[in-house]
């Protein structure tokens, strides 16, 4: 038999987007629950990077102090390696404090963290292990959004809500459902994602080793090296045939410190394979129903920001649509509004990602290149500290930053 429940906000999906989103409903007193489809949030194919808009939006709900007391490393500055020479791109330490750094941390650890916070919230309700599979459609013309399906280990669960959120990602079920309709930006690359061990010699801070026909990026996760090799798109099968040995070469000649432990990549079974998505909706919302974060626009991983825009989209929902959500005043023509708010800064940065993929690394991957040219914004940023403090506004705090003004509920 089918299980029932009935709340003023039904969020789809438990990443970055719904467990913050979450977080704010329940903490305007919105009646909400978020079903999440896995039964933990232990899945290593995420970005790690907390940015200081992120960090920000933390200390705003009081909850920074606590969020920085769990094993986390500190990004203070972004270099690039270009041909063995070192380039400075981007100083968060002139950014105001205390929110002045990229904090690296799981994003599992960082998920488990928001969870915990938000069961201390009466109204909002977390459901792990509850797949969402279709969407309740009222019998009005416009075929309103009424609520969803979902799957349980205790079987069937029908949630009956006042607002639907798709949260659930790129590969979105609920915008599929709802028919929206998904415009594709170019993405002309994939990732291998896999870790090599540390030891004290390596070099900090350089995140990004570009070589005459790769590139790959070492992400501190304190214990190890998160390396992320980038390929261009469909280029996996060639990197097979060409066997293992022939990628630790590769891998070994990106970045040089990591030569010595090659022998900890196995075999392919240790590298896993992304594909790289850029994509946005035309309209982010029918009635009914809103989708933000990686359902409303996939991000491709350049600049490590999609987990960062994924909270902001939260914030700005939570602003325009919790205190009319919980009133029972909301509107669906309401629901567009967080589309208006938040179309601009998901264009610049898609617009950024799609031309550094397109004007840099797709040259650079097809070998056309024969040394890595150095482009002339990262020698204009290595000479300029001022420039440096630009592009640390930028990728930190990204355009048109989000402040929270939802009120908490007493
Ligand atoms: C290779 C790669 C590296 C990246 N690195 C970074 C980085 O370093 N920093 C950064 O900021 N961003 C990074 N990103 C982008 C970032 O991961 C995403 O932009 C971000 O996770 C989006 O958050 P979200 O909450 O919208 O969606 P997601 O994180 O995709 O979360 C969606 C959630 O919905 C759940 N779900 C899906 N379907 C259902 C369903 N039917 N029912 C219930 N639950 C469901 C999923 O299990 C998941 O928990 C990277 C992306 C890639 C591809």
């Amino acid at each position: 038999m089918s299980d029932a429940l009935a709340v003023q906000c039904c969020i789809v999906g438990g990443g970055p987007a719904g467990m913050m989103l979450g977080h704010l409903m329940g903490r305007a007193g919105v009646r909400t629950i978020v079903l999440e489809k896995h039964a933990d949030f232990l899945r290593d194919f995420r970005g790690d990077t907390v940015h200081p808009s992120t960090l920000r939006i933390m200390q705003e709900l009081g909850l920074l102090g606590r969020f920085l007391e769990r094993p986390h490393s500190v990004l203070r500055s972004l270099g690039v390696e270009i041909g063995g020479r070192h380039f400075r791109v981007a100083d968060f330490e002139r950014l105001a404090p205390p929110c002045n750094f990229i904090a690296l941390m799981p994003q599992w650890d960082f998920l488990d963290f928001l969870a915990e916070e938000g069961r201390r919230l009466p109204t909002l309700e977390i459901r792990m292990s509850s797949q969402v599979t279709e969407l309740i459609k009222d019998g009005s013309r416009d075929g309103r959004v009424a609520g969803v399906r979902a799957m349980t280990p205790d079987g069937p669960l029908e949630v009956r809500s006042n607002l639907v959120v798709g949260c659930d990602g790129r590969a979105s079920t609920v915008r599929a459902a709802a028919g929206l309709v998904v415009q594709a930006l170019s993405a002309p690359i994939d990732v291998l994602w896999f870790r090599l061990s540390k030891s004290p010699d390596d070099p900090q801070n350089v995140l990004a080793h570009v070589g005459s026909d790769k590139m790959l990026v070492t992400i501190d996760r304190a214990a190890y090296w998160q390396c992320a090799y980038v390929i261009g798109k469909g280029g996996i099968d060639r990197i097979h045939a060409g066997g293992i040995e022939a990628f630790r070469q590769a891998v070994a000649q990106g970045a040089g410190f990591l030569a010595d432990r090659m022998a900890e990549l196995r075999s392919f079974d240790d590298v896993k394979l992304l594909s790289v998505k850029v994509d946005r909706l035309r309209t982010w919302s029918r009635p009914g129903l809103l989708c933000i974060g990686d359902a409303a626009h996939a991000m491709s991983p350049i600049g490590g920001v999609g987990i960062n825009l994924a909270i902001q989209d939260a914030v700005a929902a939570a602003n325009l649509l919790a205190g009319g959500l919980r009133k029972g005043t909301l509107r669906d023509r309401d629901l567009d509004s967080v589309r208006q708010r938040r179309l601009f800064p998901v264009r610049v940065i898609q617009g950024a990602q799609v031309a550094v993929q397109e004007k840099f690394l797709s040259p650079l991957l097809s070998g056309r290149t024969r040394a890595p040219r150095v482009p002339w914004p990262v020698r204009a940023l290595d000479r300029n500290a001022w420039l440096r403090r630009w592009t640390a506004a930028l990728l930190g705090l990204g355009v048109r930053p989000e402040r929270v003004s939802s009120p908490p509920y007493r």
